[in-house]
This record gives structure tokens, C-alpha cells and sequence, in this order.
């Protein structure tokens, strides 16, 4: 099969073996696979990975193959899949039903083989089927826009909590600023490119900010805060700069919570935490059936968030595109 082998340095095309299947796994004939800021974290060097490694784990497809251990109905089925495999079911965190928190768990296309290939083996339980009204470029968002779901479910919100400035307006940060204007919060964006900005405008927010066009990020939140800092900020940008921003922005008792996954050391001022009791959270992967739920009610946008699509083929030439361009959201490969 064709695959994209990342060497550690550089992406090239191989033909490779097809996957062996296990007899828990099933096989997917990949057929759209995302590109994700951890994806290119990975190539810039910044997030280190076992090498040879395929990446990509933003996908959807259809099963081609099932082991002799799994439902054969599921074959033929339109998928995606969940990202933390080889869970144990045993350890303190499964006890406890946290699977994606599993000592022994290795994530697709980061610790193991991942989507940008034509095929991809990976076990029933991480499998969901797809409606059919949800496409299997839409389904490449489904991980995405899980992780902006768990923001909430790792975050209870308080009576309090009424604004929330979300800095970074990539694919995560429009998706997270659906998912707050359907938690009834009042959004306020934070991005250079202003096509990223009118688009969260279309979503529905009011309040705009162009961190390039303003002279002060944070008075301008202030601004919109009555003084006093947005209850919740969210950091999306994959830039550690930001968190200083992020900080000064939160009101005091306030909550600030990373999303962001570049692998870079960041500075963030601790002490101003401590003093005004700012509550630090964090949260990755989410659930996958709000997820799919929400694209197929359409209750979350998506088709728009997509910038471009490349054939596998061409993958290196989407990952250059990816950063030289401020205004690109999201990128596809189509398999
Ligand atoms: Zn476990």
C-alpha cells in the first residue's frame, strides 16, 4: 500500500505492506485523513516520535476487513476512529473508565503508525460508525471537535462563568468557539488573520480582536469584561508566547485552559496564578458520539473550516502550504 513514512526529518511516499490485522482489530481503507497542529509539531522536530513513523490521526473510512474476533457486521461500514490504542482495561486509569489516560495506551499516528496511508488496522473498540448524512471529510473533524467538547466536560461551568476569549482561531479554536456559543457563553476571539476572525463572526461572535490591528490584546479584553478579564481563556494557538497574554487576560478566580500540544517550553507567569487563584486546566481528547452527533444535527459547522484539499501524493506539499499560510485552517488528504 502507498503510505507517507515520516524518517524523523522529511515525509516521503512509500509502498509499503499492508497492515497484519489482529484478530481484535479491523482494517480501513482510509479515505480522508486531517492534518493537525500536532502533526506538524511532529515535523517541525518540536514533539519527538518513534521513526519510522506513518502520521495522521484525523480520519475516516471505510472497513475492508474484520479479525476473527470482531462483529462482522462492522464490515463494509463507514468509520472513524478513536486515537489512544492498545488500552490495557486494567490499570488504575481503565478502572476508573479513563481509557484515554491508560498507562499502556499508544496513540495513532504519534506512538504508532497513524492515517496518512491507504490502509490503517486498528482495534473494534475504537471504531464509530459514521451517519450518512456526515461526509468522510466532515468525519476528519470528529477528533477534533471531540477534544473541544472535552474543554467542557474537564471544566464544569459556574454561574460565573459568562465570557470566554479564546486565543487561536485554527481548526481547534473555531470549532471550540461553536461548542461555547452553544454553552449560552459569551466569545471573544483573539488571531491575526482577519478571514479567521469574520468567519468566527458568521459563527455568531461579537467580539473581535486582531492581535496585529490592536495595540493591547489584553486592555481590549478588559474592555469587553467590564475591567475585569474573561472567566474563562482558552489557549489554542500552539504559540508560547501567547501565554503571557493568556494570563494577564483571566480574571482573577478566573479559568484559563490549554489545548495547545506544540511541544515547546512555555513561559508562564506562576506567581500572578497563585496570587489572583486562577484555576489551570487542561484537556485533550474527547467524546467521540457528542462529536458525531453534533456534525450530522448540524449544529456545528465544518465545511467551511477546511482551506485545502491534496491527494496523498502531495502530502509534503500541503504541510509547506500549512506554514507559510496565516489564514489557513484546516487541511485534508484525500486517499
Ligand atoms: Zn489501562
Amino acid at each position: 500500500m502507498k503510505a507517507a513514512i515520516f524518517d524523523g526529518q522529511d515525509i516521503s511516499i512509500k509502498e509499503i505492506p499492508k497492515p497484519e490485522l489482529e484478530n481484535s482489530q479491523v482494517l480501513i481503507r482510509v479515505k480522508a485523513s486531517g492534518i493537525c497542529g500536532t502533526d506538524l509539531a511532529i515535523v517541525r522536530g518540536h514533539l519527538l516520535t518513534p521513526t519510522p513513523l506513518i502520521l495522521g490521526h484525523e480520519f475516516a473510512g471505510e472497513i475492508v476487513e474484520v479479525g476473527k474476533k470482531v462483529n462482522q457486521n462492522w464490515l463494509g461500514k463507514r468509520v472513524t476512529s478513536e486515537i489512544n490504542s492498545n488500552i490495557d482495561f486494567e490499570c488504575y486509569y481503565c478502572q476508573r473508565e479513563i481509557f484515554t489516560q491508560c498507562i499502556s495506551r499508544k496513540a495513532l499516528g504519534i506512538d504508532i503508525n497513524g492515517s496518512f496511508a491507504e490502509y490503517i488496522a486498528v482495534e473494534s473498540y475504537l471504531i464509530h460508525e459514521l451517519p450518512k448524512n456526515v461526509s468522510y471529510i466532515e468525519a476528519t473533524f470528529v477528533e477534533p471537535l471531540a477534544a473541544a467538547y472535552q474543554t467542557f466536560e474537564t471544566m464544569p461551568l459556574g454561574s460565573d462563568d459568562k465570557t470566554i476569549a479564546i486565543f487561536g482561531l485554527g481548526k481547534l479554536g473555531l470549532l471550540l468557539t461553536q461548542v461555547a456559543l452553544i454553552n449560552g457563553l459569551e466569545v471573544i476571539v483573539i488571531d491575526g488573520s482577519d478571514k479567521k476572525l469574520s468567519m468566527a463572526k458568521k459563527f455568531g461572535v461579537k467580539h473581535l480582536i486582531n492581535r496585529f490591528e490592536v495595540e493591547n490584546v489584553v486592555n481590549k479584553i478588559r474592555e469587553f469584561t467590564n475591567n475585569l478579564g474573561a472567566d474563562i481563556v482558552v489557549d489554542t494557538t500552539g504559540n508560547p508566547e501567547a501565554l503571557i497574554d493568556i494570563v494577564t487576560s483571566c480574571k482573577t478566580r478566573g479559568k484559563i485552559h490549554i489545548k495547545s500540544t506544540h511541544g515547546l517550553e512555555t513561559p508562564i507567569n506562576l506567581t500572578d496564578i497563585v496570587v489572583r487563584e486562577i484555576t489551570l486546566y487542561s484537556s485533550r481528547c474527547g467524546p467521540f458520539d457528542k462529536a458525531i452527533n453534533a456534525l450530522s444535527s448540524g449544529v456545528v459547522q465544518v465545511k467551511e473550516l477546511i482551506s485545502q484539499e491534496y491527494p496523498l501524493d502531495d502530502i509534503k506539499k500541503c504541510f509547506n502550504s500549512y506554514e507559510k499560510n496565516q489564514d489557513h485552517i484546516k487541511s485534508i488528504i484525500l486517499i
